[in-house]
């Protein structure tokens, strides 16, 4: 049979487990960003959310400021004796992916998991097939909604944890240095790490709290880019286009047709790259592929544009005149290469792990993350794990074991840093 979760066993669970209720506050915001909106942020639930922490804050005692573009930075003086230390930046994102309902979410807790599929409300169910680690679950206990919603624990559980930790700072005697923390908005629209100040944060590395399953650090990213391949054709009436007419359309399924077998998204794993057409639009006389390029190397990434190029050459030969015309932008990199240049918080974060009892598993992302960028542009920045699961949809869960380990690996990585570089 398969288990249900309960509403009067999350509430009774808040009672005696903060990071628990923090959670929950957070998720009743509606924070969905929107890919078509102009506004910044996307949403203005993001910014009722960011009003929220920063209030939360402010009444800390913190030194808190929101940005134009709506991102919340909290800074934290370091304690008595550790000013020396190296500043560390903590992130989480505010909204919420756009591919699944972001309101009016009911948590519910199931408790004391014991194999087999976890039913929603809706006679949906997880599974091994929806969540292949579920079965290394047992015993565990996890928040799931009641199948019609997300439940936004990307990233809502980095942002509980990141709260709580502030609460912790006050409460308790943890030894920090100088830390900076950042509510970012519109991760999932792309569009966070834009808004982020690297200089002015003045820190020496940060960590994204926006992974998954318990061990998880994203340690490399794909290097990514977007093709825009505009296809010119020459639109004739049907009855006299006799080898007058070239339509565009035809041409753009041509060159999709040459892309090397089995590089695409869904025939790729592992640290395998891949092209992945994105959007066609396309008429007798224009066409417009979008197209997305990946790979783990510079080197990879350069021979799938170079590919690019050549089919485009091709298909004008073909034609007889330049029909085909490509622009390539860069979207992100493989922070790898800067955490490679400067290793020293992945060495705290493997620290931090193994202090928790929580083993390493460290993973390339088969994507990107907010460290993609921010990495490049002066702050190595790898991801650590929320307990977050099946993100982006209405199976999404929150595995409460890895969310509250989560928060201790932070607690140790906060306090490691304080006093071994001061
Ligand atoms: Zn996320």
């Amino acid at each position: 049979m398969a288990q249900q979760g309960s509403v009067k066993d999350l509430e009774n669970r808040c009672g005696v487990d903060p990071l628990v209720r923090i959670f929950r506050e957070l998720i009743a915001y509606d924070t969905t960003s929107d890919p078509e909106s102009k506004a910044v942020p996307s949403t203005l639930g993001q910014l009722r959310l960011g009003a929220y922490l920063a209030a939360q804050c402010s009444a800390m005692g913190y030194e808190v400021n929101t940005t134009p573009e709506g991102l919340v930075v909290v800074r934290v003086a370091a304690s008595a004796g550790r000013e020396q230390a190296l500043g560390l930046c903590l992130l989480a994102h505010l909204d919420t992916s756009p591919d699944a309902k972001g309101s009016g979410i009911v948590p519910l807790l199931l408790k004391d998991y014991q194999g087999g599929g976890i039913e929603l409300g809706t006679g949906r169910l997880i599974d091994e097939q929806i969540c292949p680690q579920l079965e290394e679950h047992r015993g565990d206990d996890f928040i799931i909604t009641d199948g019609t919603t997300l439940l936004g624990a990307d990233d809502k559980a980095g942002v509980a944890i990141l709260l709580q930790l502030l609460h912790e700072l006050k409460l308790k005697n943890l030894e920090h240095g100088p830390l900076t923390v950042v509510f970012t908005v519109d991760e999932e629209i792309g569009l966070s790490s834009q808004y982020v100040d690297v200089e002015s944060l003045g820190c020496a590395f940060g960590v994204t709290l926006d992974g998954g399953e318990l061990g998880t650090l994203d340690v490399a990213t794909f290097n990514a880019q977007e093709a825009e391949i505009s296809i010119e054709g020459r639109s004739i009436h049907t009855g006299s286009a006799y080898k007058k007419m070239v339509n565009a359309s035809l041409m753009a399924a041509r060159l999709i047709d040459l892309l090397p077998p089995g590089e695409l998204p869904e025939q790729t794993q592992g640290k395998e790259g891949f092209y992945h057409v994105l959007r066609i639009s396309s008429c007798c006389e224009k066409a417009t592929v979008r197209m997305l390029l990946r790979d783990f190397t510079q080197e990879g990434l350069q021979r799938r544009q170079k590919l690019l190029y050549e089919l485009g050459e091709l298909l004008n030969r073909q034609c007889g005149y330049q029909a085909v015309r490509i622009s390539i932008k860069d979207q992100y990199r493989n922070f790898a290469e800067v955490l490679k240049e400067q290793p020293q918080i992945l060495e705290f974060c493997r620290k931090a792990y193994a202090q928790a009892g929580v083993t390493v598993k460290e993973e390339w992302v088969r994507g990107g993350t907010d460290g993609s960028n921010l990495s490049f542009r002066g702050l190595p920045c790898p991801n650590l794990f929320t307990g977050a699961l099946n993100c982006h949809g209405v199976y999404e869960c929150l595995s409460l074991k890895t969310f509250s380990k989560a928060f201790e690996v932070v607690c140790n990585l906060v306090e490691l840093i304080a006093k071994e570089s001061a």
